[in-house]
């Protein structure tokens, strides 16, 4: 009988390699534009059509390859970055696999063209599905350029799997910007579709991730460094304030590379936790450098993920660095989030006075539209700062929620209607008796069961209501935010909020959700911006649409104590039975529970 196992081809091997490599578009652009690093160059340029799926382009002023090596470096396992086991242990370089130029080589149609430093003329090979078609002389500067022209064309399954040129180019902005901000001393440009999505001169890290992570960061970030037993923290991080829900902006280099390492991020979250909610995630830039080996990179083929000889040790020197240096900034006297009013949290003066004469002119806007006249003589043009103490109907103002509910009560039967109010207990919850029993509701738990109703009706039949903005707010966003910003423009208008361009990455909100004006609505944009960011990758918009309602409705609600009168209780409990699912609020938790007067009498012995 014949055998049936056979050593594959080698272009059929390059193709399987190329599955785990070659993920999509800015997989081609990462391996690339590590391979100009590697080869020491100063200056790199990154153009992109169609998503990268018509052309992905890396240009460097590196080394460059002789006509011999850049013939060996379309060949499997050709490297020049290791040559012994032992260089294993020690590796400097990105790269070290030689998986890389031959598995993007078997997928698409490349040219590869270099000239080495120093030598007359450079070379250029073409290669179609990882068959080398022709290899001829070029003209060129000194460095390399690498061309991929339609990607996966003979992998149709991997085809189907790209996402839209946005969400693409979104993922090459991603990945350019982690090897960007790694690189501070190296150029980078990058341009899609002929257009200049940025351009990263030479600089030091502050600089660099300003000009990548939005320059409304400056105020926000305080740099960090600390050696210790051989090992080396240093980096950037964010105040509290500039938390993400995502670990989008939470960007971890050890020896250099860009890592997503669950011990890493373990450290940073274990420093931050005193300061942050449970599931947000800091901003933050931070490299960690160790002897190379205490440190395996070999793990996968994308080095994405590590491995530390030292686990615990690495762990906790990375968590006692941060906590010194959140605990020697200002930002741990700062109020918590709930407490301070959007957009005002460490400003400076100047911005200040802004955001105080917008909130008075919000204010205004707001009443004129119900008041009469007269009542302009009580606009409130003061604001009370934050850091005093204020009554509790300032600082927690009435949800608008209820609002139009208060003025013309429609009654509806139903559950909480038929309840009689008592009072209110620990400004947070509502005593009421339903005949013989007594009825603890929670407010909190009512208010974001009702808001996340309302935001789910009005999204279902139509869009949220949107509230336009006296003074538009400017919005900073990143590279790959705003690809996801102007790929979902219209959703983002439906859920209520309406983006203009201002500019770069830059949007301004001229309206956003009428139930989130008053609050942070620019962290919950934030949010939702990230949740909508998931959608390219693994998830279906359904998926996330109750997710995405369900933070508008939390961030809707006034935390903290909230004094309410007996009319605006009424008002709340008809609005809880005009609503479904008025048992629980949108996390699950029970809005009311009762107390049965034999449970009480057994309190006190009396049964
Ligand atoms: P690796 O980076 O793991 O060595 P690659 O397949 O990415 O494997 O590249 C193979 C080899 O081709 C590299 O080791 C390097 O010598 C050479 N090479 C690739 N890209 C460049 C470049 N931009 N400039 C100079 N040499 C390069
Ligand atoms: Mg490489």
């Amino acid at each position: 009988m014949a055998a049936r196992i056979r050593i594959l081809s080698e272009n059929l091997s390059n193709k399987i390699a190329a599955g785990e490599v070659v993920e999509r578009p800015s997989s081609v652009v990462k391996e690339m534009v590590e391979n100009s690093l590697d080869a020491g160059a100063s200056e790199i340029v990154v153009e992109i059509e169609a998503g990268g799926r018509r052309l992905i382009k890396v240009s460097d002023n590196g080394c460059g390859m002789s006509r011999e090596d850049a013939l060996l470096a379309l060949e499997r396992h050709a490297t020049s970055k290791i040559v012994t086991d032992d260089d294993l242990l020690s590796i400097s370089t990105l790269g070290f696999r030689g998986e890389a130029l031959p598995s993007i080589a078997s997928v698409s149609r490349l040219t590869l063209s270099s000239r080495e430093k120093g030598s007359v003329e450079g070379t250029e090979i073409y290669a179609e599905g990882g068959v080398i078609r022709h290899v001829k002389a070029r003209g060129m500067a000194d460095g390399t350029v690498v061309e991929v022209r339609n990607l996966f064309f003979n992998t149709p399954a991997r085809l189907k799997f790209m996402k839209s040129a946005e969400t693409e180019a979104g993922h090459v902005a991603d990945h350019i910007t982690r090897l960007a901000l790694s690189r501070p001393d190296v150029r980078f440009v990058y341009l899609n579709d002929g257009r200049v999505v940025f351009r990263a001169l030479k600089s030091d890290l502050r600089e660099r991730a300003l000009s990548l992570l939005g320059r409304s960061m400056a105020a926000q970030i305080s740099s960090v460094d600390r050696e210790d037993g051989g090992m080396r923290l240093h980096g950037l991080a964010a105040r509290p304030e500039c938390s993400r829900s995502v670990a989008s902006h939470l960007y971890t280099f050890v020896n250099g590379r860009f890592v997503r390492d669950r011990v890493l991020q373990h450290a940073v979250l274990q420093a931050y936790r005193r300061f942050l909610e449970k599931g947000r995630y800091p901003v933050a830039a931070l490299f960690l450098s160790l002897p190379p080996g205490d440190v395996d990179v070999n793990v996968h083929p994308t080095k994405h993920e590590v491995r530390f000889r030292e686990q615990s040790r690495v762990h906790d020197f990375i968590t006692s660095t941060l906590e010194g240096m959140l605990h020697s900034t200002p930002w741990k006297q700062r109020p918590a989030p709930e407490t301070v009013s959007p957009g005002v949290a460490g400003e400076p003066v100047a911005e200040r006075r802004v955001a105080e004469v917008r909130d008075s002119l919000t204010a205004y806007q707001a009443r004129t539209s119900v008041a009469a006249p007269s009542a302009l003589k009580e606009i409130p043009f003061h604001r009370v700062p934050v850091t005093e103490k204020v009554p509790a109907q300032i600082a927690a103002p009435t949800p608008d929620l209820t609002r139009s509910d208060v003025t013309q009560p429609t009654p509806v039967a139903g559950f909480f209607s038929s309840l009689s109010f008592i009072g209110q207990y620990a400004g947070a919850y509502l005593v009421c008796c339903d005949g013989e029993d007594l009825v603890l509701v929670d407010q909190h738990a009512a208010h974001e069961r009702v808001a996340f109703e309302r935001f789910r009706r009005e999204f279902s039949v139509g869009s949220v209501e949107s509230q336009g903005l006296l003074f538009p707010e400017v919005i900073e966003f990143s590279h790959s935010e705003s690809a996801v910003v102007d790929e979902h423009l219209p959703l983002l208008k439906k859920l209520g909020f309406h983006l203009e361009d201002f500019g770069g990455t830059a949007r301004v909100a001229q309206s956003v959700p009428r139930m989130l004006a008053k609050r942070d609505f620019i962290r919950v944009l934030r949010d939702v911006v990230e949740e909508l960011s998931l959608l390219g990758r693994s998830r279906s918009f359904l998926d996330i649409q109750e997710e995405i309602l369900m933070r508008m409705a939390c961030h809707s609600v006034v935390r903290g104590v909230h004094l309410m009168s007996g009319a605006e209780a009424a008002a709340l409990f008809n609005a809880l039975d005009s609503v479904g699912f008025a048992t629980n609020c949108p996390h699950g938790r029970p809005v009311f529970r009762r107390i049965s007067r034999e449970e009480v009498e057994k309190m006190f012995k009396r049964v």
